[in-house]
């Protein structure tokens, strides 16, 4: 059955590969993306793109209200938009960490507060959230950005008991190091430093998260709320 979806940041990346994941299988998909031209590619399948800053809550309202005349209520939500400004704590600003934490955490409290009313009136609903390994394992350089997606846990978690008895299922997928233009920053020191260490000895694809987000929200995963799922080639072992 088509449902409507809506994943944040699906103008390129991680987030683009799961919009596509979601319109492959028949969904109706919107996506929310800030600057530039939406992607042809999606634009090709169908998608809806909608232009919203998540950290401005009346962009996320005016953004629901298009997808909701267009597509529907929101019925499956991916909120996967998210930055860097990494910085050794000595360095970091005051808005370094508030400014990742407004977009990484509180946009996804937008987000996900929004959606939450239309999912309520129909008694189901399937909300996604993409965190890090970094999360979970703390990284240094990105205090600001591992507090943001370790937040994304207990956030998910808190929901998932709030809003288990209404059939909503809150989910975190935890990739780790995936090719997209945020790990292309990275020099080739680096690179070479973490494909080390990951067991699977290289980056992730973005359609690898993909079909895991996409599993999240399927039938198939009826039974899983709360659950935080890593997709980081064994780099975070299980965490
Ligand atoms: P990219 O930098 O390639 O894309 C980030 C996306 O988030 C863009 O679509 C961007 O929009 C959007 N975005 C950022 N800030 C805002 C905002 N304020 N409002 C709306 N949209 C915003 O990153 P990835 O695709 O790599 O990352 C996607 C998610 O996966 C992020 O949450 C990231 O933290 C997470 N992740 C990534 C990993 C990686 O190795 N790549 C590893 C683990 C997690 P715009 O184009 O307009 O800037």
């Amino acid at each position: 059955m088509s449902r409507s979806v809506l994943v944040t940041g699906g103008n390129r990346g991680i987030g683009l590969a799961i919009a596509r994941a979601f319109a492959d299988n028949g969904d109706k998909v919107a996506y929310t993306y800030r600057s530039g031209e939406p992607p042809q590619a999606l634009t090709d399948l169908g998608c809806l793109a909608v232009r919203c800053d998540i950290t401005d809550t009346e962009q996320v309202e005016q953004a629901y209200k298009e997808i909701e005349e267009k597509h529907g209520p929101v019925e499956v939500l991916v909120a996967n938009a998210g930055i860097t400004k990494d910085q050794l704590l000595m360095r970091m600003s005051e808005d370094d960490f508030t400014s990742v934490v407004d977009t990484n955490l509180t946009g996804a409290f937008r987000v996900v507060k929004r959606a939450n009313r239309a999912m309520l009136r129909a008694k189901k609903g399937r909300v996604v959230l993409i965190s890090s390994v970094v999360g979970l394992t703390g990284q240094a350089g990105q205090a600001n950005y591992a507090a943001s997606k370790a937040g994304l846990v207990g956030f998910a978690r808190s929901l998932a008991r709030e809003l288990g008895s209404r059939n909503i299922t809150f989910n975190v997928v935890a990739p780790g190091f995936t090719e997209s233009d945020m790990t292309r920053v990275l020099t080739d020191e680096q690179r070479a430093d973490i494909v080390s260490r990951v067991p699977l000895a290289r980056y992730a694809q973005p359609e690898e998260i993909a079909a895991v987000v996409r599993f999240l929200s399927s039938d198939d995963a009826s039974y899983i709320t709360g659950a935080v799922i890593p997709v980081d080639g064994g780099l975070g072992m299980g965490h």
